[in-house]
């Protein structure tokens, strides 16, 4: 995998260790593709969360971000990512940027070309200035509507929503590649993990993986 080097904001002794932990945690509950494993071991999440919650930044939860959102668990990260089934070249969409740590995990992929769309100009402010500090690249980080997906860039063999979707937004759908993977929350209080495969011009096969909780993927821009 392409070690990115997170340059500038430092990375302790004490956090490597607790994120070998992490990573450790993530395996006994399941995760099992080593690349996920070694992004989720490689990105100092400390970096991503908002300043005073910098203790917990390895404990497998969600915490607080600005704008009311969140920094999602890290297993729902390595869940959601293992889902994708990235390989070399692919190009992938995220929709909810938040505070860019999900982000990073897809960077750590060896060639893999990430977009990424948030909703809220305070996190687009905030983890834009983050990503230029931490020579963070993502292929495009645009503030818009996830619902509407990025036409101009697609299709895209992986597309990841990390905010609960009260319904899958078609022109997601119709934005993946022959081939390609949706992975989306659905439901209003609580989502069901639910992944597509497009497999032909109409064709989609569906799946389930279980309940998790997000915050609301909502419309338009703020
Ligand atoms: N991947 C993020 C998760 C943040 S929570 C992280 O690891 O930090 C979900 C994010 O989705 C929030 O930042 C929220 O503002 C954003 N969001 C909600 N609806 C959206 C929409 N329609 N388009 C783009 N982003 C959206």
């Amino acid at each position: 995998m392409e070690l990115i080097t997170f340059v500038v904001m430092t990375d302790s002794a004490k956090h490597q260790g607790q994120r070998r932990q992490l990573v450790k945690l993530l395996q006994e509950k399941g995760i099992k593709d080593a690349k996920v494993l070694a992004a989720i071991g490689h990105v100092p999440r400390h970096l991503f969360m908002d300043s005073g919650l910098e203790d917990y930044s390895y404990a497998d939860r969600a915490y607080p971000i600005a704008a009311d959102q969140t920094i999602s668990q890290p297993y729902t990260v390595a869940f959601q990512t293992e889902l994708l089934e990235l390989k070399k070249g692919d190009c992938v969409l995220e929709i909810g940027t938040g505070s860019g740590y999900q982000t990073a995990v897809l960077l750590a992929y060896e060639g893999i070309k990430v977009y990424t769309i948030e909703r809220q100009q305070e996190l687009f402010k905030n983890t834009s200035l983050l990503f230029k500090k931490l020579s963070l690249k993502p292929k495009k980080f645009v503030f818009g509507d996830g619902y509407q997906g990025l036409p101009d860039a697609a299709p895209f063999q992986a597309i990841i929503v990390t905010a609960g979707a009260p319904t899958v937004p078609k022109p997601l759908l119709e934005q993946l590649a022959i081939g390609g993977r949706l992975v989306i929350p659905v439901g209003d209080k609580d989502q069901i993990m639910t992944r597509y495969v497009r497999k032909g011009a109409k064709a989609f096969d569906r799946k389930t993986f279980g309940n998790f909780r997000f915050v609301p993927l909502l419309k338009d821009k703020n």
